[in-house]
């Protein structure tokens, strides 16, 4: 059978439809409100980032988050990843096996950790982290994504209410740091290299997830339970935020501006706005073993 071209044509454009339809909308963060109409969770009422205020939270007796692994190298090369939204890397096993993993705190059960990503602001001096700390914004949001080990993987966790679990480093920019972070500048210095949106690059050092924590206080932290901030905002993130930040220079901060998004424009200010808290607890955890 020969098909005549105008119905080649349209079986093509139906093809090409279809595939259109199965991918999943795109969004950006020029009208974070329009999020709602095609992700209908982002209009929740337990959403993320929220203002995380030290006279509103409950001091709590929760226990100190323990840390797995986390020094433990990497067994293969990470590759980060210019997606049009963030710097993202996800993480392979380690040496020993078993990924890094997370308990305590506000977590019942084990999480692991998947990914990690960053937000962060513009050129001039915006700032750009997702949470605040009594009103006031930090320069970037490290974020170390974790998935309960009771869920296959990561798309069946988003499903549950204690799903996910996300670590939150701040960072500021100061002039002459005093504090050197080798893992975390091999990450800056490899930003150049994803400059465009959908590209990749590998990183050939060998890190372990510890680099990413820097020597943030883990000690002191703010938990709560909210959402992923990015579509489709699901509501199965425990989030415990370390209100110390990492301080480090300028120069390295400014390479996170030279990334693209996917329609070339720069990528800037790559952060959600606040949401209500409504009748959620905040609870705050200081010091202490
Ligand atoms: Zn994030």
């Amino acid at each position: 059978m020969v098909l005549r071209k105008p119905l080649l044509l349209f079986l093509q454009l139906l093809a090409a439809r279809q595939i259109a339809d199965q991918s999943a909308p795109q969004w950006d963060y020029r009208d974070t409100n329009r999020w709602i109409a095609d992700y209908p969770t982002c209009g929740g009422s337990q959403q993320s980032p929220i203002n995380l205020d030290h006279y509103t939270s409950i001091g709590s007796l929760k226990p100190a988050l323990k840390f797995r692994n986390y020094a433990q190298p990497f067994a293969g090369r990470l590759t980060l990843v210019n997606n049009g939204h963030t710097a993202d890397i996800v993480l392979p096993e380690t040496v020993r096996g078993p990924r890094p993993t997370i308990t305590g705190g506000l977590l019942d059960g084990v999480y692991e950790a998947q990914s990690v990503h960053f937000h962060w602001g513009a050129p001039g001096g915006a700032r750009g982290s997702e949470h605040t700390v009594n009103g006031y914004r930090y320069d970037v949001e490290i974020h170390i994504v974790h998935k309960n080990m009771k869920y296959g993987n990561a798309q069946e966790a988003m499903q549950h209410p204690d799903g996910l679990a996300v670590l939150a480093v701040m960072i500021n920019i100061v002039d002459i740091p005093q504090t050197y972070y080798p893992g975390l500048n091999i990450v800056f210095n490899s930003l150049p290299r994803v400059r465009a949106a959908n590209t990749n690059t590998t990183i050939i050092n060998q890190l372990s997830l510890n680099h990413f924590l820097g020597d943030v206080d883990t000690r002191n932290f703010f938990a709560y339970r909210g959402s992923l901030t990015t579509p489709p905002c699901s509501e199965a993130v425990t989030w415990h935020v370390f209100p110390r930040p990492l301080l480090i220079s300028r120069e390295m901060i400014q390479r996170f501006f030279e990334l693209r998004q996917t329609n070339g424009a720069p990528l800037w200010n790559n952060y959600r706005p606040l949401q209500a808290l409504n009748r959620r607890q905040v609870y705050r955890r200081k010091g202490g073993i």
